[in-house]
């Protein structure tokens, strides 16, 4: 990133950071008795620290995604980059975010957390972007825009096109959450990640990978973005256990668990549009679908009572009558349909 857009994007005192140096950051050799880390010697499986760059589990990420390791950072969950994001760039009582609305809920929460205004911009009533509105809320304060593609929870990506204008026409940074993107027909933003500075891109192990409990969030962006996560994050943010299973556990091919949640997402859409009571199925690019009913919380009463939970999203502004539901396996999507056979 050139230097005068850091200066103006990134808060002072992370730019003069003195990051924390580990023992394992110190000496990279390979040596056999390790008297530098205080640590307990004797060998259980855990009793060393991890590798705080966690260069192994990058080296197969990078692999799979086709994104250099240097552009990579391992997070605590994509939340843990999220709340990097506000830290990074925004001052707090001083600095605003801008997002969309209906969106996944812990961008506010972060910014929240943070003390830093959120600005948030209604969905075009289909749920496409108002990037015009978008780019009219920000101001020279606004240091970032979160989208989320697919989004979470209206199911629909938005084009790359005007993404790509929101981030050429942004002079903060664009974060794209892309949890769902292995869902999704669309292309990922992470190829246009050379061509914008101001471009991060959050993916996840969460969905698609099916690793939820190890907690493992992905952001991409150019590497000078990247440092910076690297020198702001807690220096053992991931453990050793948790990367050990990991690393094991994507040598898995998960693409035909994805082609069939895909078939089963476009079972499950049309099942559902035709039980009386539904009024519309959402089209979904993600693992999940938005369902508008004429009850919703009754609805969603019955499905509880059914041994059934899906998410009710009818408070939320945009998604009046809808819950969320998630998109299981064949049996449990079967058990859903005569479920809601029963609570119509
Ligand atoms: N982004 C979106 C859009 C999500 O819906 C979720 C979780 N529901 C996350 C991020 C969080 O993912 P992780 O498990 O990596 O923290």
């Amino acid at each position: 990133m050139n230097p005068e857009t850091l200066l103006r994007l990134v808060r002072k005192n992370i730019l003069s950071l003195a990051p924390y140096s580990t023992a394992r950051d110190e000496y990279k050799g390979s040596i056999g008795i390790f008297l530098d880390a205080n640590e307990n010697p004797f060998d259980n499986g855990y009793n060393r620290y991890p590798d705080p760059r966690q260069s192994e589990l990058k080296e197969i990420i990078s692999q799979i995604k086709g994104i250099p390791v240097q552009q990579i950072f391992v997070g605590n969950g994509s939340d843990e980059a999220i709340d990097l994001c506000l830290r990074i760039f925004c001052e707090p009582r001083t600095d605003n975010i801008v997002t969309i609305t209906p969106t996944y809920g812990m961008y506010r929460v972060a910014a929240d957390i943070n003390n830093v205004e959120v600005r948030e911009v209604q969905l075009n009533d289909d749920f496409t972007l108002p990037t015009d509105k978008i780019l009219a809320s920000c101001d020279k304060n606004t240091k970032l825009i979160f989208l989320c593609s697919p989004n979470n929870p209206t199911g629909n990506s938005f084009s790359i096109e005007d993404v790509r204008r929101l981030t050429e026409c942004f002079s903060g940074i664009v974060v794209i959450d892309e949890a769902y993107i292995d869902f999704s027909s669309h292309q990922s933003a992470t190829m246009m990640l050379d061509e914008y500075e101001n471009l991060i891109v959050l993916q996840t192990l969460s969905k698609a990978y099916g690793l939820a409990a190890l907690r493992m969030g992905l952001a991409f962006a150019q590497k000078d973005i990247i440092d910076i996560f690297s020198n702001v994050k807690y220096p053992y943010n991931i453990n050793s256990a948790g990367m050990e299973r990991a690393k094991e556990l994507l040598k898995r091919d998960v693409k035909a668990e994805i082609s069939l949640l895909i078939s089963e997402r476009e079972r499950l859409s049309h099942r559902l549009a035709e039980i009386e009571g539904i009024k519309h199925v959402y089209p979904s690019d993600a693992n999940f679908l938005l369902v508008k009913s004429d009850n919703a919380r009754l609805l969603y009463e019955r499905l509880i009572k059914e041994n059934i939970i899906v998410r009710d999203r009818s408070q939320v502004k945009g998604c009046e009558g809808c819950l969320r539901i998630t998109v299981g396996t064949p049996q449990e999507n079967n058990r859903l349909l005569e479920a809601l056979g029963r609570c119509m």
